[in-house]
């Protein structure tokens, strides 16, 4: 089969390797059907994850079918259609059982870092039982590659973690897929007023399409002094950081009102300021987390319900084989006004 291997930094490669195989008896090899690249593959480029060795099939989203199932797999069968979820979880460890399945024990997101990824004609997931979904029949897969990765990880480490609530005030920094899909499911709950910060015009102007009310760009905007007049000088109720950068996470802090959540998103490499002279007295939160990917079952169903749609997300669309193109066009995001793109296996 053919797959995107990753060579160090900088180098990657579209070639031949084995079709993956059955290992373990909860294992399950599916035929991909969709997939699509992650910001954190970008970052796997650069030599920024240690963990993805040279030789390692990328990828970590998609969309397929059950090409073969483990003996011990009980809950699906060859020819299902399934959604495959950025992390792998065995369900039974000390981690699984607190539903923190980005911690398990034997999984966690290992998809596309410890062992080989979606990107590919076909990919071997560990533990399918757990770590698989089922495709409602008359589904948009391409609208569900959205819920392998982006949109559990913005929901429940941005709004659910930002405690987002009727009437809030809530400010997300980063219009890239990963904000964005903060701005569409922190609408389930209804905020007052929507905030977008980000430096692209193209995609603030996207966001207000997505629901945003106002959309600020900090490239030359004074972030502070507009917040502050939107808020009445309170400051917000939620600033969701979907950057990962000092700069981003230190201006949720400087807009945070009192009682205020920040929920951190990004992927961060570098310290940042806490700033706890001005936040001592604000009874502020700041949370932390990994995607754990257990509300996958609820967005399958928003999504199959069409109360949200993902599917906008999308700005691209490429045959498989075509993958380094593919990441080109994702790359230089700006310039080619992309946000999620989508692979097709012919
Ligand atoms: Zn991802
Ligand atoms: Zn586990």
């Amino acid at each position: 089969m053919k797959a995107l291997v990753y060579h160090g930094p900088g180098k990657k490669a579209w070639e031949e390797k084995p079709k993956p195989v059955i290992k373990e008896s909860t294992d399950a090899i599916i035929k991909i059907l969709k997939t699509t690249i992650c910001g954190t593959d970008l970052h796997i480029m650069k030599g920024d994850v240690p963990s993805v060795k040279d030789g390692r099939i990328i990828g970590h989203e998609g969309v397929g079918i059950i090409d073969e199932a483990g003996n011990a797999v009980t809950n699906f069968k060859k020819g299902d259609h399934v959604l495959i979820s950025c992390i792998t979880s065995c369900g039974k460890c000390e981690y699984c059982k607190k539903v923190m399945y980005s911690h398990c024990e034997k999984g966690g997101w290992i998809l596309g870092n410890e062992i080989d990824g979606t990107q590919a004609e076909y990919v071997r997931i560990p533990f399918a039982d757990n770590s698989l979904y089922h495709i409602p029949v008359d589904a948009d897969e391409e609208a569900l590659v959205m819920l392998s990765d982006i949109l559990p990880t913005a929901f429940e480490c941005g709004v659910l973690n930002g405690q987002v609530k009727p009437g809030d005030v809530i400010a997300i920094i980063g219009a890239g897929p990963i904000g964005l899909a903060v701005l569409i499911t922190a609408q389930f709950y209804t905020p007052a007023e929507i905030i977008m910060i980000d430096i692209d015009d193209n995609r603030l102007q996207v966001a207000k399409t997505f629901g945003a009310n106002q959309a600020i760009n900090s490239s030359n905007e004074n972030v502070l002094e507009k917040v502050m007049s939107f808020t009445n000088s309170k400051g917000v109720d939620v600033a969701i950081e979907a950057v990962g950068i000092p700069e981003t996470f230190e201006l949720c802090e400087k807009i945070i009102g009192a009682g205020g959540h920040i929920a951190n998103v990004g992927v961060h490499g570098k310290s940042v300021n806490l700033y706890l002279e001005t936040l001592w007295s604000k009874n502020i939160t700041i949370t932390t987390r990994l995607v754990d990917t257990a509300t996958t079952s609820m967005l399958l169903k928003t999504v199959s319900s069409k109360k949200i749609n993902p599917a906008k997300l999308i700005t691209h669309h490429f045959a498989l084989n075509d993958i380094i193109n593919a990441y080109d066009t994702f790359q230089n995001a700006a310039k080619e006004k992309s946000l999620k793109v989508i692979l097709t296996n012919n």
